[in-house]
């Protein structure tokens, strides 16, 4: 540490004091402040680019004038709601700020500074925070290379071979975010079979509503099966209400008991719990999103194709994209072009950009652009 340092920098815990912070996507007034232009396009943050549900919006309308109030901590109705619609018992649910918000518990909850988590390259950002402010060790697993599974993707192998005596978290997120592959029914069930009992395996499936693959689990229902299985899913994407944060867990009732132990006890707020409730009940608009996703999916890979780019393949609403250059230069070109994407740099893939699958306008405003810039 140099002498200019603050003195009370080292007071910080020392897991804290290493952590780099999250960057997250620009936002488009901040572009359009510094390059003073107008019509910027974001697709840097996996957000749906059609919104919510109508039914969220007036739903969450209609509960601002009581806004004074606190939420109901328990989150009562939107629990139960929540554990209607995956056949679950409301004791299993654990609501966050965020589905973010909930890794964060699980952390704070199964770590110390004695302990050790698994994750894999490449793997979702979140992870690597949550565990480090505890102070416990990562263990990084290497992603394939190609020539076994699909590069970038998952090496569940691998990430056996990390677990230890002192692991207590496994995080695989299904589908990874930046990436977009993901792990087949088979493949995961055989790993959270194959762990030992000390350890609690977290499935992030923030993207779960996008994925179409027959072969894609939904883990919510290996529950009864496996009490060491956390699933973690949000409204953040394809429902539209990134903006609100709310998420939430399905485990164990016991390992919801935990969870809710250490959880803030407003931690989702009223106007979210509203909006997400009603977003339930809007089955069609889910649908809708979901399906004009994949046409723009579509649309962005022909356009890559074009332009003679390769790309990982993808089941979420992004993709990324090999710029065949270092793609830090690629996206500062873009910004100015007005088209804000994601550099992938701090998940050790410096030639990528990850771009969400906009509307229509928006998809094709990206390839012009990045025909320009490239
Ligand atoms: C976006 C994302 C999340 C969730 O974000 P929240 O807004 O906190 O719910 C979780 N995991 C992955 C892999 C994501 O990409």
């Amino acid at each position: 540490m140099s002498p200019s340092d603050n003195p009370f920098l080292e007071l910080a815990a020392p897991g804290v004091r290493a952590l780099q912070p999250y960057q997250p996507g620009k936002p488009v007034e901040e572009l359009e402040r510094e390059f003073g232009i107008r019509d910027a396009i974001k697709l840097a943050s996996n957000e749906n680019p059609f919104g919510p549900s109508p039914l969220a919006v007036a739903a969450a309308n209609a509960v601002i004038p009581t806004m004074t109030r606190y939420p109901e901590g328990s989150g009562h109705r939107l629990v139960a709601r929540l554990a209607r619609r995956h056949g679950v018992a409301p004791e299993c649910i654990t609501l966050g700020n965020g589905s973010n918000d909930v890794l964060d518990l699980v952390a704070r909850v199964f770590l110390t500074p004695a302990h050790e988590a698994v994750y894999s390259q490449h793997a979702f950002a979140v992870y690597p925070i949550s565990v480090q402010a505890t102070g416990a060790r990562a263990q990084v697993a290497p992603a394939h290379d190609g020539s076994r599974g699909p590069a970038y993707g998952h090496n569940l192998e691998a990430m056996h071979d990390r677990v230890g005596p002192d692991t207590r978290v496994v995080f695989i997120a299904n589908p990874n975010n930046p990436t977009g592959g993901w792990l087949t029914t088979d493949a995961l069930e055989n790993f959270i079979a194959a762990l030992p009992a000390h350890v609690m395996v977290v499935v992030d499936e923030a993207y779960f509503e996008y994925v179409g693959e027959p072969a894609y689990p939904d883990t919510t229902q290996w529950l009864g099966r496996f009490p060491n299985l956390i699933v973690t899913r949000t409204f953040s994407k394809a429902y539209g209400l990134a903006g609100l944060r709310v998420g939430y867990a399905l485990s164990h009732p016991d390992v919801a008991g935990l969870l809710n132990r250490v959880r803030q006890p407003f931690n989702v707020n009223l106007v979210a719990q509203a909006a997400a409730l009603a977003a339930l009940d809007d089955d069609a608009y889910l649908a809708s999103s979901v399906s004009r996703n994949r046409a723009g999916l579509r649309q962005l890979l022909d356009g890559f194709s074009a332009l003679d780019l390769t790309w990982i393949d993808s089941v979420g609403n992004f993709v990324a994209v090999d710029t065949g250059r270092t793609a830090a230069e690629v996206y500062a070109a873009l910004l100015r072009e007005g088209v804000i994407v994601r550099p992938v740099a701090n998940y050790a893939m410096p030639n990528h950009l990850r771009i969400t699958v906009g509307s229509n306008e928006e998809n094709a405003r990206c390839l012009v652009a990045l025909g320009k810039v490239l």
